[in-house]
């Protein structure tokens, strides 16, 4: 199992007492395959996603990501894990307005400490690959937001990470592109291996999903057959 989230509860401190934002959640997403993670707002989506992440450490439970728990490890392994393993995409692409496209991808190498050498290859072969070969050279105020959330979503792939963590992706977007750009992750998820999870609060286009939890909340529950019908 390339990510595995087992019985995992995580709170916040909350004026005198604690917010349960996660409570005993148990998740398992094999390689290759795609689970949407559908929510209202505050049920816990972006807190699960978190401490799949690494980025928060659960008050109990176990996170293990492409075969190792991490929630005991120290945090520069946290880190170093992230890096090579996991792979991001926050709902807000976050791409530096003074770079071109392939350069928002290669700067992501270069911090992991790849060599630098075949860095521009692989950015623009992800870029191709995402449908942006013509916008390579271009800077994110000259890219729609659908555009950029290509950008964004090639960027997270650059150190080819098996987990792929991805918040509400097309929130910014209209439906045609919302879709488009689901489409481009179930095929990244096919043609890459990686283990995805897409958190939503749109019930629509989860018939593409391989499979679908709701989670109320901070309780999840995973329906374990494939997605049928919204
Ligand atoms: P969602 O992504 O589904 O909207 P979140 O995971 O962001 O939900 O939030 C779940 C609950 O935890 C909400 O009640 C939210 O207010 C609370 N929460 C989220 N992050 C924090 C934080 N850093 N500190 C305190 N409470 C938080
Ligand atoms: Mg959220």
């Amino acid at each position: 199992m390339t990510l595995l989230v087992h019985d995992v509860t995580l709170t916040y401190p909350d004026g005198d007492g604690r917010l349960t934002a996660l409570d005993h959640v148990s998740l398992e997403v094999p390689a290759g395959t795609l689970t949407a993670i559908v929510g209202p707002s505050g049920s816990g989506k972006s807190s699960l996603l978190a401490v799949a992440a690494t980025l928060v450490t659960p008050d109990s439970g176990a996170v293990v990501v492409a075969g190792r728990e991490t929630t005991r490890m120290g945090a520069a392994e946290k880190s170093a894990l992230r890096r090579e393993k996991i792979g991001i995409v926050f709902q807000q692409p976050n791409l530096l307005a003074s770079l071109t496209a392939v350069e928002q991808l290669q700067v992501m190498a270069h911090l992991s400490g790849r060599p630098s050498r075949q860095l521009r290859r692989r950015a623009l072969e992800l870029l191709d690959a995402v449908g942006l070969a013509d916008k390579a050279d271009k800077r994110p105020h000259q890219l729609s937001g659908g555009q950029r959330q290509r950008v964004n979503i090639a960027r997270a792939l650059m150190n080819e990470p098996t987990v792929l963590l991805v918040d509400e992706p097309t929130s910014a977007l209209d439906h045609e592109r919302g879709a488009a750009v689901l489409d481009l992750l179930v095929t990244l998820t096919r043609e890459r291996s990686t283990a995805t999870v897409l958190v939503t609060h749109d019930h629509a286009h989860l018939d593409r999903m391989d499979r679908a939890a709701t989670i109320t909340d901070g309780r999840l529950v995973q329906n374990p057959d494939p997605v049928v019908a919204a």
